[in-house]
């Protein structure tokens, strides 16, 4: 049986970051090995819904470490090697394809998995979804070729898709569930700011739409929404939120409540055991929460930080999450939380994507965004208001003659 002092779950991002974290801080050879289900190593998502589907950023950027870093570092990276099922008490995984791997210390990072829709003709050719590399290959090379496209989903990825399929070509419906655009994370004002981008760009609303069905004889050829309206598509993207990954460690008896419940120290109570990523609930040094993140800025967070307590650096982790996204020339960075929010305060030009809007809770700052141009000037002051949950009047946040600091 094979045995080694670190063994990873998963390939994505989370152990493509904790991996060049602990060759940094000095990882032996053959002391880590990586289980991984992908069949590429550990590269990054986010540019799969960006610029790697729109054809500008090549495939070699989204890899994490640039080969040959494992073998260098003497990683042990298994691809296609799914992990059926972990004994904490025995130290030691089971492979699906047979065999067992030993571990003293085990990192979870086994993130999420897309959800699928259980309607007819979900099986026929033309309907995607996007998760891999794999998956947003055979979309972009899918989207070059049709003529009429649907998205079913009006998630992050939802948003993103609508806007960079239209750009490959396909004339795109963008059907949603909900009133508006984003609606449980925008305000009303941004969600009319990323419609009117949509409607610029060519790109057909539906909301409040629900799919009820993928019409077609092999290949799709109609989306139909409950009420019985027809959509023609070539390709149907459906994005439609994801799962994370925690069966395994469900299943040997670990705390699940989204993710894998761990300390500060991304610990889980069996000794030398650990999750980190989409598949990991931390608690929350500043909010006294625990914190389930399914995005890319907590996978790197997460990932340099496990990386270090397992090597010996045992710290809190104490970060303020912030994800991102693009869509059109809207490209913002965000931290900290809305929904506690009482009021909204908006700084700069919403027409023009330059501005950051403030969410406060009883006149402290809970929760910020920030477009790119702004990152340098607000996006530092942001970051810091949000972990100290300062207090601040929304005139001063709405006065661009007041510079912020941090
Ligand atoms: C298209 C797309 C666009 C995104 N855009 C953004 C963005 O703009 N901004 C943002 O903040 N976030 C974005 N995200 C989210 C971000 O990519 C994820 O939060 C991040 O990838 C999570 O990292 P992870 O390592 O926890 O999980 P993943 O990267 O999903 O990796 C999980 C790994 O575990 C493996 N695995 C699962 N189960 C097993 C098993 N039993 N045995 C072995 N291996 C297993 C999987 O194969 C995979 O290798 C995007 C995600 C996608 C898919």
């Amino acid at each position: 049986m094979d045995s080694f002092k670190y063994v990873i779950i998963g390939g994505g991002m989370v152990a493509g970051f904790a991996a060049k974290e602990m060759v940094k801080q000095g990882l032996g050879a053959g002391e880590l090995c990586i289980l991984s289900a992908d069949t590429e190593p550990p590269y990054q998502r986010p540019p799969l819904s960006k610029g790697f589907l729109a054809g500008t950023e090549e495939v070699e950027k989204l890899f994490i470490n640039k080969e040959p870093f494992y073998a260098d570092s003497g990683i042990d990276l298994r691809l296609g090697a799914r992990v059926r099922a972990v004994d904490l008490q025995a130290r030691q995984v089971r492979m699906v394809e047979g065999g067992v791997v030993a571990f003293e210390n085990l990192l979870f990072a086994t993130g999420s998995s897309v959800r699928h829709v259980d309607l007819p003709g979900a099986d026929l050719e033309g309907v995607y979804y996007l998760r891999t590399l794999d998956d947003c290959k055979r979309l972009k090379a899918a989207a070059a070729k049709a003529k009429s496209a649907v998205i079913v989903g009006g998630g992050f990825i939802g948003t993103e898709l609508a806007a960079r399929l239209g750009e490959l070509g396909p004339e795109v419906t963008f059907t949603y569930r909900e009133k508006r655009v984003l609606s449980y994370f925008l305000t009303p004002e941004l969600s009319a700011l990323y419609e009117g981008r949509y409607r610029a760009h060519g790109v057909q609303l539906s909301p409040e739409s629900n799919a009820a069905a993928f019409l077609g004889n092999g290949k799709v050829e109609a989306v139909r929404l409950e009420g019985d309206e027809e959509i023609p598509a070539d390709l149907v993207a459906v994005a439609v939120g994801v799962a994370p990954d925690v069966e395994l460690a469900k299943a040997d008896g670990l705390e699940v409540d989204r993710g894998i419940m761990v300390n500060e120290f991304l610990e889980t109570p069996v000794l030398g055991v650990y999750a980190a990523g989409d598949a990991a609930s931390w608690y929350d040094v500043n909010t006294h929460k625990h914190q389930h993140v399914e995005h890319e800025d907590n996978a790197r967070a997460t990932a340099r930080h496990v990386a270090r307590v397992m090597l010996g650096q045992r710290a809190p982790f104490d970060h303020v999450p912030m994800f991102w996204s693009d869509v059109y020339d809207i490209s913002w960075e965000f931290w900290g939380e809305t929904k506690a929010a009482d009021q909204v305060v908006y700084r700069g030009e919403l027409e023009i994507a330059s501005f950051s809007v403030w969410w406060m809770k009883d006149g402290a700052v809970v929760g910020a965004m920030v477009t790119e141009d702004q990152h340098e000037t607000v996006g530092k002051a942001a970051q810091a208001m949000v972990k100290a949950r300062k207090t601040v009047e929304a005139a001063v946040l709405k006065d661009e003659e007041v510079e912020l600091k941090a």
